[in-house]
């Protein structure tokens, strides 16, 4: 809840009401000090002198102080600041007045200190009272020394120095309160706009701390979504493992079993034996290749996907991969072509990893080529080498360009059938690539086969091959 002040106005008169009180603790005790203290000075010292009726003195002595405490208690008061004041003032300038004409000679400073009642009046009662006290204390002073001196109107006359006197103080006192009060009426507007400052500083305040605690819970909330997360993926992970590990062991039998039976190792088998064992193999084969496909999937989007990089000859990795190549199209008419450079790069790759890119580019032109050629590509051009895939096959659609680098997206729905694959391959490929800092971009056509190039950095003499993500 933010406190509200009250409208300026009523705010800027208690301000000041406060600061005249906080000048009245200070001047009404002083003032009572002195003059009590001056009366009883004056009457010891003057005790004896027949001149001087000291009564009046030791009476001013003990009512200034009584008066004095009077105010002050008033003081405290609310609303009652003006009495206190008025009663201070009265008070003090009937007993000077007494003072006055018990101890009046010509060369006397009483009049004087009516100057101290003047002087204090602005700032006790209100800015201009000194305009009202200072013909009140004139009127009584000449009145005073006409009557005590036995109707004299020439010392009447001579108590004009102290009221001219008086009357200069009446205007300096004015005019400084005046200049107090404009001084604490624009402390009183930075106040208040400090004060202003201070609510909307807290509202902001409120607002952070609101924010902040809504922050705690997200996070919390947040904390406890990546350990579901990270168990979940330990989870996966473990699963995956031992799914690896249980598939991977029976098909490896089923493989190299049908491998070895075909090739007589057991004996001799039929020509239709020797085939089914031959389509037992491939499916073996499929199917490891289809696991592994899962198993490179389930890692790159756990994270947990490695390259294990060396810097090696492409020549290697180009060669392999274009004679496993040779295997997938030896019932077609179909062409393999290199066109090699004449220097090879080297290159700081996953060998096995880039390997097994490649072997996926080729392999799908042989999946979608029925004839033609196949052709691989190398050229290096600056820091980067570009290894291309192309072939006379079925080619893309353009609106199937960025969909077939997609998870489990075939195209081409009915020779797909035809063609059996998992829409894994260049997902991975591009994942692969690109995680060797470089890249994998396709231009196809329907029916015009496809070409796709492959981007990888050169590896430098100083070790370095920019982009390279591990
Ligand atoms: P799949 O296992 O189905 O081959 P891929 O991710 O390797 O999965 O390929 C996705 C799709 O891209 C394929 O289903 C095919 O339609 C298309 N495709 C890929 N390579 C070629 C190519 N060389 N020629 C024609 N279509 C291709």
């Amino acid at each position: 809840m933010v406190y509200r002040f009250p409208s300026s106005l009523i705010m800027w008169q208690i301000y000041l009401r406060e600061r005249r009180l906080d000048s009245m603790r200070l001047v009404i005790p002083a003032l009572s000090g002195m003059l009590s203290l001056m009366s009883i000075l004056t009457a010891v010292s003057v005790s004896g002198s027949d001149h001087f009726e000291t009564w009046s003195l030791w009476v001013t002595a003990v009512l200034s102080l009584v008066l004095s405490y009077l105010t002050w208690r008033l003081m405290d008061k609310d609303e009652r600041q003006q009495i206190a004041g008025t009663l201070f003032i009265g008070g003090h300038i009937v007993l000077l007045t007494l003072v006055y004409s018990q101890t009046w000679s010509s060369h006397n400073i009483v009049p004087f200190l009516f100057g101290f009642l003047i002087l204090i009046s602005n700032m006790l009662l209100y800015n201009g009272a000194s305009f009202v006290i200072w013909p009140v204390s004139s009127g009584l002073i000449i009145v005073t020394a006409y009557i005590v001196s036995g109707r004299d109107l020439n010392a009447a006359l001579a108590a004009l120095i102290p009221i001219f006197f008086n009357l200069v103080l009446a205007t300096i006192s004015y005019l400084s309160t005046y200049d107090w009060e404009l001084a604490l009426e624009s402390v009183n507007e930075i106040r208040q706009k400090a004060q202003t400052r201070r609510d909307e500083l807290f509202t902001i305040k409120e607002a952070l701390d609101h924010s902040n605690a809504e922050l705690r819970f997200s996070n919390e909330a947040l904390e406890i979504a990546r350990q579901d997360a990270l168990n979940e993926r330990d989870l996966r992970t473990r699963f995956m493992n031992n799914v690896s590990h249980e598939l991977r062991t029976p098909l490896n039998a089923i493989v190299n079993f049908a491998h070895i039976i075909a090739a007589g190792a057991c004996g001799p088998t039929t020509e239709r034996q020797t085939d089914y064992l031959h389509r037992i193999e491939q499916a073996g084969w499929h199917s490891l290749n289809v696991l592994n496909d899962l198993l490179d999937l389930a890692q790159i989007q756990a994270g947990e996907f490695r390259l294990n990089l060396q810097v090696v000859n492409l020549y290697n990795i180009c060669e392999d991969a274009m004679s496993n190549t040779r295997g997938l199209i030896l019932d077609k008419p179909i062409d393999l072509i290199r066109d090699y450079p004449s220097e090879w790069p080297h290159v700081n790759v996953d060998a096995v990893r880039l390997k097994q890119a490649l072997i996926n580019l080729l392999g799908n032109a042989a999946k979608y080529t029925d004839e033609g050629s196949i052709g691989l590509r190398v050229r290096q051009n600056g820091h980067s080498v570009t290894v291309m895939v192309a072939d006379t096959g079925i080619g893309i659609a353009p609106e199937h360009h960025e969909v077939i680098f997609q998870e489990f997206r075939q195209v081409n729905e009915g020779d797909a059938r035809k063609r059996i694959g998992t829409g894994l391959g260049l997902p991975i490929t591009r994942h692969l690539i690109e995680r060797h800092g470089g890249s994998l971009t396709l231009i196809s056509e329907p029916g015009k086969g496809s070409v796709f190039t492959l981007t990888l950095p050169v590896h430098q003499e100083d070790g370095t091959a920019t982009g390279m993500a591990v």
